[in-house]
């Protein structure tokens, strides 16, 4: 086994090594990848073939089945209007759920198949997805088709800009060699072998971030274990403030009160705490009064001077309690607004 130079295209670790003479693998994620065969990398290659799919095999029946449920359920999950499938094939996929759903569905599919795609999608691009100008879509799905891409991390930069802020991508590969007793997969057109982890660690250097990972998939006999990721575009530091603000916003529309200065407090409004309208801070411990943080002063409840506000009770964990104890108070309800009702609001 001899280490070869050059880095893993998932993680960028150095050190690999070269299992058999077609493949390198990533010491630390896994990953395998080789060259394109000359017969697979020759200009025009994917663009001859023709009928990649026997629409009457039961294997292909258990998967379609199985996607059409999968992206169903991410339609009424996230709303999507667009969808982009890459690798449509004949379309039967964007055929059934354009039978169940009210949205636009394009696919991109070089191989001659996208002749049938395009009597049941609503346009069939016909060239690499670099070159696809529609967008945004809320959805990109593509089952099998990444490990065919020599560079996969320039595909993902691609999807990247074709998805709307809010989109949702899924991407479908098989499990290593896609078999759980075959050691490498020989297919010529496969020029990557992912993990769980190099998928993941890829998508997380291309920017987007992962909200469901899963093996096990069916795509055929022999590649009857697929990894399943679903993601999306990971928003900056900046765009993630500024919703949770929102939140607070749409609880409290002007200024109000702050009950509970523990670490919840700390961790959980302090970072956003300088751009709200808090007007006071207030906790039953009397340790806790004369602690100055920012420009205001931590003292007790005084309903001279904070009769009229709202009140939000800033703990999780302690949350049932505050609230009772501002109820004995004499708090009207409708004024105590819990923290779990900022982070937890859909
Ligand atoms: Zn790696």
């Amino acid at each position: 086994m001899s280490v070869s130079a050059g880095l893993c295209p998932c993680c960028r670790h150095e050190e690999t090594q070269q299992p058999s003479p077609a493949y390198t693998r990533c010491s630390c994620c896994g990953h395998r990848w080789r060259l394109p065969p000359e017969a697979v990398s020759s200009t025009g290659y994917y663009e001859t073939l023709v009928a990649r799919n026997d629409p009457q095999a039961p294997w292909f029946k258990r998967k379609s089945s199985d996607r059409v449920a999968l992206l169903s359920a991410l339609l009424e999950e996230g709303g999507a209007r667009r969808v982009l499938e890459i690798g449509c094939a004949e379309g039967e996929l964007g055929g059934a759920i354009k039978a169940r759903f009210d949205v636009v569905y394009d696919g991109v599919e070089l191989s001659r198949d996208s002749e049938v795609a395009e009597q049941s999608l609503d346009r069939v691009f016909k060239t690499p997805a670099s070159e696809v100008k529609e967008l945004p879509y809320g959805l990109i799905a593509s089952f099998h088709v990444l490990e065919h891409i020599a560079e996969p991390e320039q595909e993902l930069a691609c999807w990247s800009r074709l998805l709307g802020e809010n989109g949702q991508l899924l991407i479908e590969v098989p499990n290593q060699s896609g078999h759980p007793l075959l050691v490498s997969d020989h297919n010529p057109e496969h020029l990557h072998q992912f993990t769980p982890a190099s998928l993941a660690i890829l998508l997380s250097r291309s920017g987007f971030a992962c909200t469901g990972l899963s093996v096990g998939h069916y795509e055929s006999p022999v590649y009857s274990d697929s990894i399943r990721i679903v993601a999306r575009a990971q928003l900056s530091a900046e765009r993630q403030r500024g919703l949770l603000l929102e939140r607070f916003r749409d609880r409290f529309d002007g200024p109000f009160i702050v009950y509970g200065i523990g670490g919840d407090f700390f961790n959980y409004l302090a970072p956003v705490a300088e751009e709200l309208e808090i007007q006071a801070l207030l906790d039953s411990s009397p340790s806790k009064w004369g602690q100055r943080i920012g420009s205001l002063i931590v003292g007790g409840y005084d309903p001279a001077e904070h009769g009229m506000l709202p009140i939000l009770v800033c703990s999780i964990r302690f949350g049932a309690n505050i609230r009772q104890h501002l109820l004995t108070l004499g708090i009207a309800e409708d004024r105590i607004i819990g923290l779990e009702s900022i982070y937890e609001h859909a």
